[in-house]
């Protein structure tokens, strides 16, 4: 994303909308200014805003006139007057920037909007996480924190030398160039990104060492990171797998959702008639 120079009057509304606080006003150049390497391009400052057409001279002469009068001339909170937001054609690998970071673009390998996959959500009908297995999503950076996909690869790797296969539709996985290894392509590895998800399976006996695996990189990592467990719940709604080896670990459990088997089943579990799995 760009702001046009010409156009910015430095009303300072968009340095409130931008979610990894990368615009600010240049007390040199008394104009917004985007800094590139922490901008995203999610698009929020750009979708975010209604614009207005304002003559920026006209503006500009107006906010001095007012502040000679000691009186201030603001637009709206959510404007920006003078239409100064200039995206540019992104290219790759700056490309990769926007889908992680913009919810209105499909990702390319999966169509599915965002970062992510519809990972545990959708396994009444997938049945991807099955009786016996657990499935993780890794969840890296947050708003006003981000992520550089580098901090994914030191994830990703120390998940495949354990032997650990990811979700092959889902997007992290989709940019690997070597699965098997958990690599990334060498040119995006300074790219910033809002989030992304990796996305794995295990059997419920490797939950355990799963977690420590992603605890014993943690400290080389310039972000947060959310793990999730999915697993099936029994006939009762109950799940007495993954709990105690959470519980065990120290963990406190929490149950984050719940899918009650609404959705047409396609895949059915292997060797149950369970349909139902919760999220811990
Ligand atoms: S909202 Fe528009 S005019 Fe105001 S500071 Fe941002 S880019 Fe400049
Ligand atoms: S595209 Fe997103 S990250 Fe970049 S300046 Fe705009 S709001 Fe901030």
């Amino acid at each position: 994303m760009r702001i046009d120079s010409e156009r910015c009057v430095a009303c300072g509304n968009c340095t409130y909308v931008c979610p990894m606080g990368a615009i600010y006003i240049d007390p040199a150049t008394r104009r917004a200014t985007i800094d590139r390497d922490e901008c995203v391009e999610c698009y929020a400052c750009y979708n975010g805003m209604s614009r207005e057409h304002l003559n920026p001279t006209f503006v500009r002469a107006l906010r001095g006139i007012f502040r000679l009068m000691r009186l201030r001339f603001d637009p709206e909170p959510d404007v920006c007057p003078t239409s100064a937001f200039a995206p540019e054609e992104l290219v790759w690998p700056r490309l990769v920037r926007r889908a992680f970071s913009d919810p209105r673009v499909p990702h390319e390998s999966t169509g599915v909007h965002g970062r992510g996959t519809e990972e545990v959500k959708t396994n009444d009908v997938t049945g991807r996480v099955q009786t016996g297995e657990a499935g993780f999503t890794i969840e890296f950076g947050r708003t006003g924190v981000g992520v550089r996909f580098y901090e994914i690869q030191i994830v990703t790797s120390a998940l495949a030398r354990a032997g650990i296969a990811f979700e092959k539709n889902n997007p992290v996985t989709s940019l690997m160039t070597d699965a098997s290894t958990g690599a990334l392509p060498e040119e995006i590895l300074d790219e910033k990104i809002l989030s992304a998800i990796v996305e794995i399976k295990t059997t419920v006996d490797r939950v355990a060492e799963v977690i420590r695996l992603v605890r014993g990189v943690e400290n080389r990592l310039d972000t947060v990171i959310a793990v999730g467990v999915s697993t099936r719940c029994d006939e009762n709604g109950e799940e007495n797998m993954v709990s105690p080896i959470l519980e065990a670990m120290g963990y406190r459990l929490e149950r984050a959702k719940t899918n009650i088997g609404l959705g047409r089943i396609s895949n059915s579990p292997r060797g149950s008639s369970q349909n139902s799995e919760g999220e811990l």
